[in-house]
């Protein structure tokens, strides 16, 4: 039910991080793994983790705002491995102000990488999941798909418009047996959140604080969603959300 055996999957933004948590998940269940993402020195890395693990990986170097970038990352998979049957949108950006103070071009940067990224991905991804008589899509939300931030007005949105987006490719592609959904991560230890660590010295306390599960998450705890929702066993789930987050979208 969870075998991947033969499956192909590109997780951008799989260089490190969450989509390197995934990665290795989809890799260890038997995919071949395409990471995409810009800087080549990390995705090498990646590879060889994967590698080292006993999975096949490969890199592209993608920027996921370029329609043609994005083009060229879906033609390279299929011509390293023959096929692409699951796609995860995990690259993703952050740019912090109040709304009154942030700057249009950042307003931008984030919605096009986090929120037209994703779009442009799946597109590309589309006709050969349709050609391959089905695929699956994971897209990464965020807490901020839920909650607003005062000083993420942005990438608020960006993660909010996520979520909508998973909902209207599971609508349109379910004929063509194509899933689509959402992970919501909880705070997971990463490059993202150190940077914001740095930001906001008392965050640690506050995520320890307010997690049920009083920890944060690790990248190896996205494994077993991605797993899940690339397999057969969640053929018939399609456009919902699912918070990874140790409890704390659910704590009142
Ligand atoms: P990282 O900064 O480690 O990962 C972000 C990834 O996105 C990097 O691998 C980066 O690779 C890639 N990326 C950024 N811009 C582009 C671009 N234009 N084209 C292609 N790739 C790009 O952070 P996380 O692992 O934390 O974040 C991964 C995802 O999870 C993001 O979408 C983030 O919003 C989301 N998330 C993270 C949470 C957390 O607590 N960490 C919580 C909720 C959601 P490169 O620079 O090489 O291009």
């Amino acid at each position: 039910m969870f075998d991947l055996s033969g499956k192909v999957a590109v997780v951008t933004g799989g260089n490190g991080g969450i989509g390197l948590g995934m990665a290795r998940g989809l890799a260890a269940a038997g995919a071949k793994i395409m990471i995409a993402a810009r800087n080549d020195e990390k995705s090498r890395a990646a590879v060889a983790d994967i590698e080292t693990r006993g999975g096949a990986a490969a890199f592209v170097s993608v920027d996921v705002t370029e329609e043609k970038s994005v083009a060229a990352m879906v033609a390279a998979t299929v011509e390293r491995f023959g096929r692409l049957d699951i796609l995860v949108n995990n690259s993703g950006i952050n740019r912090r102000g109040m709304a009154q103070d942030l700057a249009v071009a950042d307003w931008h940067t984030v919605l096009d990488t986090n929120l037209t990224g994703a779009f442009l991905c799946a597109r590309a991804a589309y006709p050969h999941m349709k050609q391959a008589g089905g695929g699956k899509i994971i897209n990464i939300g965020s807490m901020m798909s839920i909650f607003g931030s005062g000083v993420l007005p942005a990438y608020a949105a960006s993660k909010g418009g996520i979520v909508q987006l998973t909902k209207s490719l599971a609508c349109g592609w379910a004929k063509d047996n194509i899933q689509a959904n959402a992970v919501l991560p909880g705070w997971i230890d990463t490059d993202l959140t150190r940077g914001a660590r740095q930001y906001n010295p008392a965050l640690n306390d506050y995520v320890l604080g307010r997690t049920p599960a009083k920890r944060w998450g690790m990248i190896d705890d996205m494994a077993g969603i991605a797993v899940f929702l690339a397999s057969p066993a969640s053929d018939f789930i399609t456009g919902a959300a699912i918070p990874v987050d140790g409890g704390y979208s659910s704590l009142g």
